[in-house]
């Protein structure tokens, strides 16, 4: 058994940036942060061979003093907190005071630095080569402002090093940094050099469009054309941002930004929310993308709780997740068609070639949904439309207007006559719909369409059954953890409410005496045994929601129009009008887009008309 000793300095800051500087991306990171940290408006970055060789951060910030310039270096030595307090109401991205001392301690690293407070005016540089501090203060020439340097990341780690992918790797995710600063601070200009040549530059922003098109010059043209805006406040929470509509969604969980008062974090609460407000529309396995921006009370939220400040913790996490749930839900269910069509109004879509109409990429997402199959579509014709319609169904309930005021809408409004959907044309071989609005063509597809039209009506008219619980025959007894048996006597009323009732039998064994009318069929164990982690996680379940809309999606898929059905104009324009008014029309219940649109310019271009 070895004594214990302390360790030196030295090998304390080099494990500590071991959590802190995982590569040269985790440098650009603390850099950065340190610049917006000092109001810089400008931010130049150089990189070389991936950071690898050199990273270089200059702002035109406040600076820091000469006699400030080696505690910059030291560990634990901040400028941003003096006390435990401080932390509660933190508005820097920075706190701990260790990035520089850890940074400093695998690389060689030179800060100069020109403060606004410096009365001379004299810029200062200070060194450090893996943790040996250059211990003399030397006069620089800079203007106000930081510059950091960092050479030959980890050339005293070899170890780290062999860690590294290629230079083009390290680059992309030195890239996605920049881009998640980026689009967390709108009103600072960022450059972006590699190997001396500019890869991004964007300016600062100073309008709305020119906040969208950065977004646009982020995240690709594609995602702001098929997307929401949301703005949504409450009871001292704020969601604004963007958000993509169901049938832009994506194989990979890649653009997707979510900010905590201005600080990108990933957190499970909120990636449940938002799956959660996406489960009616996105096709199975796809996945949304967003640029969230929560905002809130900075004592409503601990940062404290991660090295690299990537997760946060809410005090009231319940509160949280159900006002972000609510946002979304309520946003994606009141896009209408209206609101999807481009109008080649927007500058930011002028700007970006191609940007009018859809998108070819957005196209290529389309078709490549397309192909997903329906699952078995029939062809019997069980039902005209109109029958459908008049059968007894609830009359729809028509919008009183789109919900979404924008400048699209108001376009509409003062040319009220011609709907977005535009009217019917003729039927395709028996299964699309060619209608024409006001300056292109619609294509819908009438089988998606009919069907979301008719799902989102039986969901209104089972909301009412839904409640009813069905006792069961035998009661099912289930053997449990105590932590689920104890949320399952605790959470009673939630369960109730979910039309679940339960009984604590024992320690660890619970027994379920009720569930939900309509799913008495289904697999009762595996729904209780999902809802009570649900219940135990985020305090709440949309389980049984879910089953009851999968039931009822199915149910819709087999009552509505099939293929191969001739329909008259009447009932082609009756389908269109509907589905202006259905919310979530623009997908089918398995997230397939239910139409696409091509403007006139983009048929135009197609025939090289005024070319
Ligand atoms: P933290 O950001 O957590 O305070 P750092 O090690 O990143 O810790 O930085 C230490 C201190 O150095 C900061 O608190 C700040 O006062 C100063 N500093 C670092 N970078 C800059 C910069 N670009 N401009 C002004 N001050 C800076
Ligand atoms: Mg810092």
């Amino acid at each position: 058994m070895n004594r214990i000793n302390l360790l030196s300095q030295r090998l304390a800051n080099q494990i500590a940036a071991g959590e802190v500087v995982e590569r040269p991306a985790s440098v650009v990171k603390e850099l950065l942060e340190n610049s917006l940290d000092s109001e810089a408006t400008r931010l130049d970055i150089d990189i070389e061979q991936g950071g690898v060789k050199l990273i270089r951060i200059r702002d035109n910030g406040a600076g820091i003093l000469k006699e400030d310039l080696p505690l910059a270096l030291s560990r634990h030595a901040t400028s941003k907190i003096r006390e435990l307090t401080d932390l509660e109401t933190i508005a820097s991205l920075g706190f701990r005071g260790e990035a520089l001392a850890s940074i400093s301690s695998v690389s060689r690293l030179t800060l100069q630095s020109r403060s606004q407070l410096a009365e001379d005016a004299l810029a200062w540089q200070v060194q450090a080569e893996g943790q040996e501090m250059l211990a003399e203060v030397t006069p620089v020439s800079h203007p106000q402002g930081t510059t950091a340097e960092v050479r030959d990341l980890f050339f005293n780690t070899p170890a780290r090093r062999k860690f590294l992918r290629t230079e083009k790797t390290e680059f992309a995710r030195i890239e996605e940094i920049v881009k998640r600063l980026a689009l967390s601070r709108f009103d600072v200009q960022f450059t972006i050099n590699h190997n001396q040549r500019t890869v991004h530059h964007l300016q600062a922003v100073r309008s709305e469009f020119e906040k969208q098109r950065r977004v646009s010059m982020v995240c690709g043209p594609a995602f702001v054309e098929k997307s929401a805006l949301v703005d949504v406040e409450r009871a001292g929470l704020r969601l604004w941002g963007w958000v993509s509509l169901p049938t832009f969604s994506r194989s990979q969980a890649d653009l997707q930004y979510f900010y905590v008062n201005g600080r990108i974090i990933r957190d499970k609460l909120v990636a449940h929310a938002i799956r959660q407000a996406y489960r009616d529309v996105l096709f199975h396995g796809r996945h949304p993308a967003y640029v969230l921006y929560l905002e809130l009370a900075p004592s409503a939220v601990d940062v404290n709780v991660h090295p690299t400040k990537h997760e946060v913790r809410f005090r009231d996490s319940r509160s949280v997740h159900d006002f972000l749930f609510i946002a979304l839900h309520k946003t994606l269910a009141e896009v209408r068609p209206g609101d999807q069509i481009p109008k080649g109004i927007d500058p930011v879509n002028e700007s970006v070639p191609g940007g009018r109409g859809i998108h070819p990429e957005a196209m290529v997402q389309m078709q490549s949904q397309d192909e997903l199959s329906l699952g078995g579509p029939g062809t019997s014709n069980k039902y005209s439309y109109q029958q459908f319609r008049d059968n007894g169904q609830q009359p729809l309930q028509y919008a009183a207007g789109f919900a979404h005021k924008n400048a699209l809408t108001v376009l509409y409004q003062t040319d009220a006559e011609i709907p977005p959907l535009g009217y019917a044309l003729a039927q395709l071989h028996g299964i699309y719909i060619l209608a024409q609005n006001k300056d292109g063509l619609i294509v819908v597809d009438m089988h998606a369409a009919h069907e979301r039209i008719t799902y989102e009506r039986m969901k209104i008219a089972a909301s009412a059954e839904q409640l009813k619980m069905q006792t069961l025959l035998v009661p099912v007894s289930l053997a449990v953890s105590q932590a689920e048996a104890d949320c399952a006597e605790e959470q009673q009323q939630i369960l109730l409410s979910l039309g679940i009732e339960l009984e604590r039998v024992a320690a660890e064994s619970i027994v379920v005496r009720q569930v939900p009318a309509l799913l008495k069929d289904s697999n009762v164990e595996q729904l209780v045994r999902d809802v009570l982690s649900d219940v135990m996680e985020f305090g709440n379940s949309e389980r049984i929601q879910a089953h009851h809309d999968d039931l009822l999606s199915t149910m819709a898929c087999h009552g509505s129009v099939r293929a191969n059905r001739q329909l008259t104009i009447p009932e082609m324009n009756a389908l269109l009008r509907d589905m202006e008014a259905t919310e979530r029309s623009g997908q089918c219940n398995h997230g397939r887009p239910t139409w696409v649109y091509q403007s006139l310019d983009a048929l135009d271009k197609l025939f090289m008309r005024g070319q």
